[in-house]
């Protein structure tokens, strides 16, 4: 049923103005997710998949569509969700709480209550200590981690994660995926992430929509065949190999277009 979607993009399409003549960014794009799931957007750069979250975020006017969350017409109005952007930085001049704090705080919660809220959790993934701290006192997944709390705290069910993980090495990227899916199963908050990485994708979704270009828009959404709690070793499960060739055939697909390659 089409109105039980908690978000829903219909025929979302975006066409931008450049000097050198208009530019169609997305396709129309259809899109229902589901209360509660975790869905992936994969694909090559500069398909549309920060424009979706700017649009889904309010920030920016789709050209055509809207968006509905709960069934409600939200295009264009700017709270309903919670977005981390795909360089979220921490403000130097605040502590590493008072950033924690900010979304909550920029929302109109109250100092003091914000900070009630942040500290357990801060605690509880092992930001407990440095509250006072300076964000340059902190390690490159202790920042990210800083960054997305402060995007999961907000009164938001739905949340829009930009790749997050992006600009991180293997290891700490792999914890911050345990910790991540660890606080979505706490808040059991919606999330729509962004990745490059298809491993990554899969790992930890529901369901993974591959995007193509020229114009942005999704070309397959999959639906992931595997239970969870996942362990680490599900990489090498028949139906996680299975599902990646599928999704790595796709984007092949999609980098194979003389227009693109052209680009490179
Ligand atoms: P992705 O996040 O998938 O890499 P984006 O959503 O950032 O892609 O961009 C999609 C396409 O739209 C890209 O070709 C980008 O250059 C273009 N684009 C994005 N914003 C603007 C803008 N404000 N004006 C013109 N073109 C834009
Ligand atoms: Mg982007």
């Amino acid at each position: 049923m089409a109105h039980s979607a908690k978000l829903r993009l219909e025929n979302l399409s975006m066409t931008f103005a450049t000097p050198t003549g208009s530019f169609q960014a997305l396709a129309p794009v259809n899109l229902d997710i589901a209360t509660g799931k975790f869905v992936s957007l994969i694909g090559p750069s500069g398909c549309g998949k920060s424009t979706i979250f700017n649009i889904v975020a309010g920030l920016q006017i789709p050209s055509g569509g809207r968006v509905r969350i709960d069934g409600e017409d939200a295009t264009g109005t700017i709270g309903r969700v919670g977005y981390m952007l795909q360089k979220d930085l921490l403000l130097p001049w605040r502590t590493v709480v008072d950033n924690i704090v900010l979304g909550m705080e920029i929302q109109g919660v109250p100092p003091r209550e914000a900070r009630d809220r942040a500290l357990p959790y801060m605690k509880r993934y092992g930001l407990g200590g440095f509250e006072n701290q300076y964000p340059s006192a902190l390690s490159g997944g202790m920042r990210q981690r800083a960054a997305l709390l402060r995007t999961l705290l907000l009164d938001n069910d739905v949340v829009l994660l930009d790749e997050p993980f992006g600009a991180l090495d293997a290891q700490t990227k792999s914890q911050m995926q345990e910790w991540l899916l660890q606080i979505w199963a706490d808040f059991g908050k919606t999330i729509i992430f962004v990745t490059h990485d298809v491993d990554e994708s899969i790992y930890l979704s529901d369901e993974v929509c591959v995007m193509g270009t020229r114009p942005g828009r999704v070309i397959e959404r999959m639906t992931v065949p595997l239970a969870r709690p996942r362990p680490r070793s599900v990489v090498t499960h028949p139906d996680f190999i299975a599902m990646k060739q599928e999704c790595m055939d796709l984007l092949n697909q999609q980098y194979a277009k003389p227009e693109l390659a052209e680009a490179v």
